[in-house]
């Protein structure tokens, strides 16, 4: 397997986890030999990514915004971030609902397959409610309130606080610039020297990936349910994997345009994060990956990837938003109601700002998705309709949440003149002088 590019060998990975789990279930013990066996490998290589993502975030923002040097920079480059981050989620929203009107997935549900879809999932679904339900509570300025935390050492050690962690190590990186050189110095070659280590440690955990994704997709692949149901929900997931496609062609169009990298170059550089995004179902968990691929095989300079991804992984979800368009038509329709044009005006903005309040980690999409629901008045017992097929679907809008991420720090990165040719590190570099 050594030679073989990365990206293939974790295709390889994957196919053979399938087949395997597909031979497994034939046998009586075959589905257990897997949860028992298998599966806690697939555990054990996600941990490690999600191991490395917090002291990754810390180590390359607080050396990339000192190694900025300019306060001015840092707000130029994040502006510039935001604002193409928002644009680019309103437009996989709007696509979404181009692809959901015009095909019209709802119109094909049976009433008994609507009525057989909301009692079976009823618990599911009642579950995901309760979890929007207790976000809903919070007040309108809560989430800039949880943005800035009061122990550093608490908010990094809770994954799910990536924005406290970013928020800590941007407000160091601007100390660091503005202090005296001779003091910053130590503490900048500590970080630089760290931010390596962490670097070579994704090098290492990706040598694992061909073995973690086969156990992965072998464990979903037990556990997923019959067919019978994804064909009655085969043209909702039609639309949502169309949408998702379209999104991924408007990507490589803006690549294309603004940076003037092939729709090639672009794919074969982010093949293994996008691989890893698909079998992991989580962002923040492909995040030391993206990075890594982003910055060596895209060229991106790494002050403009430590900054543009640890943000994008937490707020930027273009596939998402889309999938959360596309469901709450797909449920308006399947219950037999007509969305009003101001109805779907409103979904874009709900979309949009329930894609960045969505946690990167599995089926986080799908409990924002509520409050889409909640907004344009469409009955949330649907959530029941959709749920036999959200995995898979969560496996394709993660693969573009990521896509969207990288597309838009190449953008970034080339309007402030830091993209550059890319350069390989491999694991072993320094091992074999
Ligand atoms: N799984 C997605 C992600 O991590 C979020 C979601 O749509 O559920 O990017």
């Amino acid at each position: 397997m050594r030679k073989l590019e990365l990206h293939w060998q974790i295709l390889i990975g994957m196919l053979a986890g399938v087949l395997f789990a597909l031979a497994m279930v034939q046998l009586d013990w075959g589905p257990k030999f897997i949860s028992d066996w298998i599966k806690p490998f697939g555990n054990i290589f996600i941990n490690s990514l999600k191991l490395i993502a917090v002291p990754l975030i810390l180590g390359s923002l607080i050396k990339g915004v000192s190694d900025l040097k300019d306060i001015s920079k840092l707000s130029q480059m994040g502006g510039r971030t935001i604002g193409i981050y928002i644009a680019t989620t309103v437009i996989a929203v709007t696509i979404g609902l181009g692809v959901v009107n015009v095909v019209k997935p709802g119109a094909s549900i049976t009433e008994a397959t609507r009525t057989e879809l909301v009692e079976n999932y009823k618990g599911d679904a009642d579950a995901i409610k309760n979890k929007a339900d207790k976000q809903q509570e919070a007040g309108p300025l809560q989430a800039l309130e949880d943005l800035v935390p009061s122990n550093i050492f608490a908010a990094a050690s809770d994954n799910g606080n990536m924005l406290q962690v970013i928020f800590f190590a941007i407000f160091f990186g601007i100390g660091l610039i503005l202090i005296p050189e001779e003091q910053a110095s130590p503490v900048k070659k500590f970080f630089d020297g760290f931010n390596e280590v962490i670097l070579k440690l994704i090098d290492l955990i990706m040598l694992a990936a061909p073995y973690g994704v086969f156990a992965l997709l072998a464990a979903l692949i037990v556990e997923s349910p019959s067919l019978d149901l994804f064909k009655a929900l085969a043209w909702y997931a039609f639309c949502v994997v169309l949408g998702l496609s379209l999104m991924l062609c408007v990507y490589l169009l803006m690549v294309w345009v603004f940076t003037k990298t092939s729709p090639s170059a672009f794919m074969k550089g982010m093949s293994p994060a996008q691989l890893l995004a698909f079998s992991t179902s989580s962002s923040a968990a492909t995040l030391p990956v993206t990075m890594e691929r982003v910055e060596e095989h895209l060229g991106v300079d790494e002050e403009v990837t430590s900054f543009v991804l640890p943000i994008g992984a937490t707020i930027n979800m273009d596939g998402t938003s889309l999938y959360q368009a596309i469901a709450a038509v797909f449920i308006a329709q399947a219950f037999g109601m007509d969305l009003s044009l101001s109805a779907q005006l409103g979904i874009i903005v709900t979309a949009t700002l329930a894609s960045i309040g969505s946690a990167a980690v599995p089926g986080a999409g799908m409990v924002m998705l509520v409050i889409v629901l909640a907004q344009a008045g469409i009955p949330e017992a649907g959530l029941a309709l959709i749920f036999a097929v959200d995995r898979p679907l969560d496996m394709c809008r993660t693969v573009i949440n990521v896509s969207g991420d990288a597309t838009v720090s190449m953008v970034v990165a080339k309007s402030i003149g830091k993209l550059h040719e890319p350069k390989v590190k491999n694991w072993d570099d320094n091992y074999k002088k």
